[in-house]
Parts: structure tokens; C-alpha cells; sequence
């Protein structure tokens, strides 16, 4: 059984559509939110995902949209996507972000969530004192999230309660341990802020207990042109090409 793991796709089409052609042979695909705001294509990106007939947790942007999420907690290029991509939506579009689930549980103490377990939406897991604070309060074996958009793995081993870190901005691989516990993200699809601007994703192998992570490259300068000809911010065009 292979699960992939797509997340923070932000209405990039051409990102979207590179890590679909990419993934082979996965039973099951799993979606960590955000899949609008920044870029230019929402009802496309929405629809593809319904189309994967696939479990969906909301983003921080999705739940903005359907107004579950203060506005005011963006900056204004976040601001002025969202507002764009609430007049771009079709209705049963708009329908299919407000019935956006918060959690998944994958099997026995496996989750994802967009942002954290304590805060689905909006905390961020950036650095170890975070992630140490999180394996201390809640229980479970591996946790996927989203929201930051760098590809990476916590791992906190329980044998000498040290926690570290692996960056995975150019891809990398987890065997899942006896011993540790994990806070996994697969990256960003639609707007890496890893230094590597090709799309990240994930795919979960059951059988093997191992997760790999995947870079993709896309065409930048379509997804670029799109977003300058829609009148969205130009900075959310030229942070694509330096993956910021
Ligand atoms: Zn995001």
C-alpha cells in the first residue's frame, strides 16, 4: 500500500499537473491543504483534487476563503490572492473548501494535519524547541504536515530523547525507526520556500515503512505569467523562480 502525499499546492496547475504525471503507481492519495490562494488557477487545482477522489484536510488559505479564517492573519499579497480567488471560485467549488476536514488518520497512530496538531491551521513546526513540544504532548507515531512549505523530517528517538532534523530540499528518504517517532513534511507542490523551486511531494509505503520525497521540475514561466496576467502581486510570480 503507497500513499501519496500532496500538499500546499496554491492554484499552480502547471506544478499540480508535473507531480500527478510523476507519481506512479500509488493506491491512494492524500491531500494536506491549501490548495488555492497565491496562484492562478484555483477552481482548476480544485477540481483535479476531486477528481483524485482523495482524502482532504483545509488549509489556512482554503479556510480563509470559505471565511473560517481570519483574514487579517495574512500579508497583503496573501490578502489580495485570497480576496482574487473568492471572486474566481465556482460555487460548487466554494462548497467543496467549506467541507474540508481538519485531521486524517492514516492507519494507528499515523495523522496529518495542514499546520500542527495543536494548531491544524495556523502553527508552524520550524525549528526543534516546536517539534520536541509536540512530541512531548501528543501521542503518536508519525505526523505528515504542511504549511511551511520545506520539505523535512523531525525524528525524536526515544532511546536518548534526541531530536533531529533532515532537510529534504533536494528529496531524501525516511525508514521509519522502532524506536523514533516522526514529524514529516513533503513539501510544497505549488510554491516551494526551500531554495529549490521545483514541486515536493511525498509517498508513503506501508508495506516497507519507508517515506521518500520527491522535486519535480514544472514550467515556472507559464505559472509566472499566469499570476502577472491575472493582477495578482508580481512578487508571488518571481518567489516561484528562486523557490522563496
Ligand atoms: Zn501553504
Amino acid at each position: 500500500m503507497k500513499i501519496g502525499i500532496i500538499s500546499d499546492i496554491h492554484s499552480n496547475s502547471e506544478a499540480l499537473n508535473s507531480v500527478l504525471e510523476n507519481i506512479k503507481e500509488v493506491d491512494e492519495f492524500i491531500c494536506l491543504g491549501d490548495i488555492v490562494g497565491y496562484g492562478a488557477d484555483p477552481n482548476y487545482c480544485i477540481e483535479k483534487i476531486k477528481g483524485l477522489n482523495c482524502r482532504c484536510i483545509g488549509g489556512n488559505h482554503d479556510f480563509a476563503i470559505t471565511g473560517k479564517v481570519n483574514i487579517n492573519y495574512f500579508n497583503y499579497a496573501a490578502r489580495a490572492a485570497i480576496l482574487w480567488t473568492s471572486l474566481q471560485l465556482k460555487k460548487e467549488n466554494f462548497n467543496f473548501l467549506l467541507n474540508l476536514r481538519k485531521k486524517i488518520k492514516l492507519k494507528d497512530n499515523v495523522f496529518a494535519v495542514h499546520g500542527s496538531p495543536q494548531d491544524p491551521l495556523l502553527e508552524y513546526i520550524l525549528d526543534k524547541d516546536t517539534a520536541s513540544f509536540i512530541f512531548s504532548k501528543y501521542d503518536f507515531k508519525i505526523y505528515f504536515i504542511g504549511h511551511s512549505h520545506l520539505a523535512g523530517c523531525f525524528s525524536f528517538n526515544e532511546d536518548n530523547n534526541k531530536i533531529d532534523y533532515n532537510n529534504f530540499s533536494n528529496g531524501g528518504y525516511v525508514e521509519i525507526s522502532k524506536n523514533k517517532r516522526y514529524i514529516i513534511n513533503c513539501g510544497s507542490i505549488g510554491q516551494p520556500r526551500d531554495g529549490n523551486p521545483r514541486a515536493s511531494y511525498g509517498i508513503y509505503d506501508l508495506k516497507y515503512n519507508t517515506v521518500n520525497i520527491y522535486r519535480v521540475s514544472y514550467p515556472i514561466n507559464l505559472t509566472k505569467g499566469k499570476i502577472i496576467n491575472a493582477g495578482l502581486p508580481g512578487s508571488l510570480a518571481d518567489r516561484l523562480s528562486y523557490g522563496r
